[in-house]
């Protein structure tokens, strides 16, 4: 029985690749961070919160790191622990280096040092391309970031090359554009749509705020994207990854999107942070802009090239845009009604 070590666990995507990997016979073992409050919702969703062996540590402290791969065999590890919200990055730059750059050069040392057989994979960013230089980004882009989340990443996605180039590590890097899910954080911004258009829907809230909606992501579904993950690491060299779905939307497209699948009719008015959307069926506003929400810098545009995943890992996604959604509204409408 292979041995996964899952950091961040807990996350949205620790909680669907540690389901992936039960079925695939392994035994999981998941890296959490102690917290005060009680966080494994995600595991419960899932239904997999008692099949996971938790261990408790944290990717600022090697020691405690270090204990896990002393207590377990462990052959592949999912570095996907990380502050991963970009927003967040702005105000704690610090400590957004420090876990998601420095944590992974923890890994990678303990592994180096350890047994340079166990397989390493990172969760790197389509953040790192920032404000794009090639219309579709794939492995070849040039990378700019501009948020300190987008550097911590590109530090760790040049890290794990570097490990793997210098040291003959299997270690690569998924570079995964956005992807969702009923259990993405509400911090961002598919989620915070999802559940405030239910909240309103069932009259438990009664406007959306937003920011820049004009931004545009290339979405796909998290359930499909750990598929890709746990690829990588089952080929015979390791290889760095851009997982997408190649089509990209705007914020406020997939705004009138979840509207209709709630039961509304949205449409807008007026511009800039005057903009408002008004559901035509009750004939109210109930999307606003909020310049808080507006970052010190903003990526417009971002939109993957999966040519290579296609071909190395027979992987596409299987869920588009409209399916997303769809599952995302009506989990939210199912919990909040
Ligand atoms: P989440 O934010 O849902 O999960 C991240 C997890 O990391 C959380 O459980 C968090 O714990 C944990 N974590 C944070 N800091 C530490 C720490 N110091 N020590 C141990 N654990 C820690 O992210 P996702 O699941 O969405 O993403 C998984 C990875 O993929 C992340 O690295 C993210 O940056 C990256 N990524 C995600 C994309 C996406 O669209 N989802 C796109 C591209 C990359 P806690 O709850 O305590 O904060
Ligand atoms: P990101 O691509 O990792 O930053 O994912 P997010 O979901 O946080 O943001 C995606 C885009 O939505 C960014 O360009 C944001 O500026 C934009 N956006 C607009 N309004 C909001 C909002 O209220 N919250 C968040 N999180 N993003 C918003």
């Amino acid at each position: 029985m292979k041995i996964a070590l899952i950091t961040g666990i807990a996350g949205q995507d620790g909680a669907y690749l540690a389901k992936f990997l039960l079925k695939k016979n392994y035994k999981v073992v998941g890296l959490d961070r102690r917290s005060s409050r009680d966080d494994k919702w995600r595991l419960e969703y899932l239904d997999i919160r008692n099949q996971v062996n938790i261990e408790y540590a944290d990717l600022v402290e090697i020691n405690s790191i270090y204990r896990i791969f002393k207590k377990y065999k462990i052959n592949e590890v999912y570095n996907l622990g990380a502050q991963s919200d970009v927003a967040s990055s702005f105000t704690t730059p610090i400590t957004t280096s420090d876990i998601n750059a420095l944590g992974t050069i923890r890994i990678l040392e303990i592994i180096k040092d350890l047994d340079k057989n166990i397989k390493f994979y990172q969760a790197s960013s389509s953040e790192m391309y920032g404000r794009v230089l090639q219309k579709k980004q794939n492995e070849k882009t040039p990378f700019n970031p501009i948020s300190p989340y987008a550097i911590s990443k590109l530090f760790s996605y040049y890290i794990t090359k570097n490990y793997r180039e210098s040291y003959n590590m299997f270690a690569c890097n998924g570079i995964l554009f956005n992807h969702e899910s009923p259990i993405r954080g509400e911090e961002f911004v598919t989620r915070k749509i999802t559940t405030t258009l239910a909240k309103i829907a069932v009259g438990k809230s009664e406007c959306l705020y937003l920011g820049n909606i004009y931004s545009k992501r290339d979405w796909g579904y998290a359930g499909d994207y750990v598929e890709a993950i746990w690829k990588m690491l089952q080929q015979k060299k390791p290889l760095d990854y851009v997982i997408s779905t190649g089509k990209t939307y705007s914020v406020k497209e997939f705004v009138t999107l979840a509207g209709s699948f709630l039961g509304m009719k949205i449409s807008w008015k007026g511009k800039g942070h005057r903009e408002v959307g008004i559901d035509k069926k009750s004939n109210r506003v109930i999307i606003r802009i909020d310049k808080k929400f507006y970052r010190p810098a903003d990526i417009s545009y971002l939109i993957g090239d999966s040519k290579k995943a296609k071909k190395d890992l027979k992987w596409k996604p299987k869920t588009n845009l409209n399916n997303l959604v769809k599952m995302m509204c009506e989990a939210d409408l199912k919990k909040y009604r």
